[in-house]
């Protein structure tokens, strides 16, 4: 069976075994969508070792389109997002050195897309990364370049960020069950399932 490595990895393998910063896979904590945990799940994996409850700073939540920052649970000063674990030297949990990437086509949906984007316009653009983390930006090469180098089409790219758009959107609830007890015990815990509702650029 087709593991899906082959066609991401030629460029990303070089990525993770050359960049000494980071790397998507090194650097990053990933959020993951109710069908990711769902599909990862299925291949075997238990969500206690893949999943956290990614802890973000309001700097980082505002400022961001209103779908994506509604998709966060606000608990006491912090937001949180269903993320993937890292290891204690900040590589995700699924990163083998000299493999990759071991879940292929099965990693989500944000690291299909990655470092791709759709913008308000509906136009395929790169991430803004001011770590500058991926080789292809990185060096210069054009999105379309990107999207070859990648075996990725705007089709697909599309296709994954509706998905991620989606989750973000209608599964407010699904999510604060996998969260809630990932949260860490803070004093100044309050319920907050309520989507924030005014800090988004629309
Ligand atoms: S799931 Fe795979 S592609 Fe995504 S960050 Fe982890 S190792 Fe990288
Ligand atoms: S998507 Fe970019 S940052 Fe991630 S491993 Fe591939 S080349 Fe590197």
């Amino acid at each position: 069976m087709s593991t899906g490595n082959e066609v991401f990895y030629h460029v990303c393998k070089k990525c993770i075994d050359e960049n000494p910063g980071s790397s998507c896979c090194r650097g990053s904590s990933v959020p993951l969508t109710v069908k990711d945990i769902e599909r990862i799940t299925a291949l075997g994996h238990n969500p206690e070792d893949f999943v956290i409850a990614g802890e973000y700073g309001r700097e980082f939540v505002e400022g961001y389109e209103k779908w994506w920052v509604d998709s966060f649970l606000k608990h006491g000063e912090f937001y949180y997002k269903t993320n993937t674990r890292t290891r204690e030297n900040g590589e995700c949990v699924f990163l083998k050195h000299g493999v990759g990437c071991t879940l292929g086509e099965h990693r989500p949906a944000v690291c299909r897309m990655y470092p791709f984007w759709v913008n308000e316009e509906g136009h395929i653009v790169y991430e803004p990364d001011e770590r500058e983390s991926c080789y292809i930006p990185r060096k210069k090469y054009s999105v379309d370049e990107g999207l070859e180098m990648l075996g990725e089409n705007e089709d697909r790219v599309t296709s994954f960020f509706r998905e991620i758009k989606h989750d973000c959107e209608n599964n407010h609830e699904a999510h604060a069950l996998v969260l809630r007890p990932r949260l860490p015990d803070r004093a100044d815990l309050r319920p907050a399932l309520a989507p924030l509702t005014s800090c988004g650029k629309s």
